[in-house]
């Protein structure tokens, strides 16, 4: 074990980092094949004119989750769910404050708050807009509150997309969003009436994940193909031995290709047509780091981040929807980063790349919107990698300290994000960048 781990895993470690101070992170539950998504009964309260109580019913119930309306005032629950929709004035928030008041010490270990709004750029009376406004307030605060590996989390369902709110509802009221804590989501109208297997929602589709080979790339395939899909791993030919190992854990195809080379989008967009006739979920997750200080950056360290990170999504994504290669009803999920958000020292191509990513998804989700297609961004925080791993003890001990849930998250982690986007079910939800970092101080 190294021996940055002994230090904080082993009991000695944990007493050496306790009199330093640093909060003891708590192990969170994640989400186990065959388990249920969560470990207890949920709670659902509502304001009076709500509109999703029983969407939450329904679609918690279907998965074996007990869903419990009036609170005996001494049972632990393992998700406490607001639907705030009928909230319109400031007034009218005393009714969450007053639930989850009530609540919250009952909440158990990992437990999740999911608090369920309007979208404010849809309320048009200024108190319904600021209440509502409010509540994201509220939430990430309350994400800051919760001990013993819990999260908080918001969803803004706009009116009339209640039925496309199961699958969002599904990932972050279960083990799935373990380290996605104090994020505010938007699920608009979408498809309506998608039947997918809640175990395989990838049967029958076809995935591409860029940078498979290993880290995230090689997580984010695993589990693309363990729910359904066939998945085409690629990478760089350097990475070939792992590639395929990757590839064949997955049952899937290895693809040697550097996404930079000019014509890597028509090779790809020819590929996925003659092989599949298409493709349905695409994983942009090939990303490098060339970390220098700006005035001490040359321009090679500058340009190859920018043209991996950045200009390969835009170039295979153009070709692709050109092309007509992403099928209609296609997920597209971009690795984008915390960096990209808050800044880093050292690191301003690789934060211009990963802000850049986010523009992007912003500017592309109304054109694949035409086909019923969504785009959106996941940006990691500290996920413990290879990458991090290399870090400097003091500067990785401080990025896995500095969120709310006190440590490092997992690949799975991230994985579990992509494919809730990735699902046929998450249709209404687009253009968005979500944050897979505990709710990490940084950029918040
Ligand atoms: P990694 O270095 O382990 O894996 C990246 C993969 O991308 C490698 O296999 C690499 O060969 C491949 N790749 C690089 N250039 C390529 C090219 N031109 N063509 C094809 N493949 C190429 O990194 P990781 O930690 O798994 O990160 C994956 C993604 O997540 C990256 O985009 C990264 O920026 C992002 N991210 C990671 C973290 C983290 O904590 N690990 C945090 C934020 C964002």
């Amino acid at each position: 074990m190294p021996l940055a781990k002994l230090l904080v895993d082993s009991p000695v470690g944990r007493g050496v980092t306790k009199a330093m101070g640093l909060p003891q992170p708590s192990p969170l539950r994640r989400q186990a094949p065959g388990e249920p998504p969560l470990d207890g009964p949920l709670l659902l309260g509502a304001a009076a004119g709500g509109r999703l109580a029983s969407a939450v019913t329904a679609s918690m119930s279907e998965v074996g989750v007990e869903v419990v309306t009036a609170d005996e005032g001494e049972r632990t629950y393992a998700a406490l769910v607001y639907d705030a929709t009928g909230i319109v004035t400031v007034d009218g928030l005393r009714s969450l404050y007053v639930f989850l008041h009530d609540s919250l010490r009952r909440l158990g270990a990992s437990g999740r708050v999911l608090v369920l709004g309007t979208p404010p750029e849809d309320c048009v009376a200024p108190g319904e807009v600021a209440a509502q406004r409010a509540v994201e307030g509220l939430v990430r605060s309350v994400a800051k509150e919760v001990r013993r590996g819990a999260t908080a989390n918001l969803a803004y369902v706009a009116a009339g997309a209640e039925t496309s709110a199961t699958s969002t509802l599904r990932f972050f009221l279960s083990g799935r969003s373990a380290y996605v804590s104090g994020q505010a989501v938007r699920v608009r109208g979408g498809e309506v009436g998608v039947l997918e297997d809640a175990d395989r929602p990838f049967d029958g589709r076809v995935a591409l994940v860029t940078g498979a080979a290993r880290g995230l790339g090689a997580a984010i395939a695993s589990l693309l193909a363990r729910e359904g899909a066939r998945v085409v791993c690629l990478d760089v030919p350097a990475q070939g031995e792992l590639l395929t190992a990757t590839a064949n854990d997955v049952r899937g195809i290895a693809v040697q290709l550097d996404i930079t080379a000019v014509d890597a989008p028509r090779r790809l967009a020819r590929h996925l047509t003659d092989r599949y006739g298409g493709v349905d979920v695409l994983v942009h997750n090939a990303g490098i780091t060339r970390d220098k200080l700006l005035v001490n950056m040359d321009d090679k360290q500058w340009a190859s981040v920018l043209a991996v990170n950045l200009d390969a999504q835009l170039r295979v994504n153009a070709e692709l929807l050109a092309r007509e290669v992403l099928r209609p009803g296609s997920r597209v999920v971009c690795l984008s980063s915390q960096s990209g958000i808050a800044g880093n020292r050292g690191q301003t191509n690789y934060a211009a790349s990963k802000a850049g990513i986010i523009g992007m998804v912003q500017a592309l989700a109304p054109v694949l919107g035409r086909t019923e297609g969504t785009i959106n961004a996941v940006a990691p925080g500290f996920i413990e990698t290879e990458m991090t791993a290399q870090m400097p003890y003091a500067a990785r001990e401080m990025g896995r300290r500095i969120n709310s849930l006190g440590q490092g998250g997992l690949p799975i982690d991230v994985a579990e994000t992509v494919a809730w986007l990735a699902r046929p079910g998450s249709g209404g939800v687009t253009g968005q960048t979500v944050r897979v970092c505990g709710q990490s101080m940084l950029g918040a």
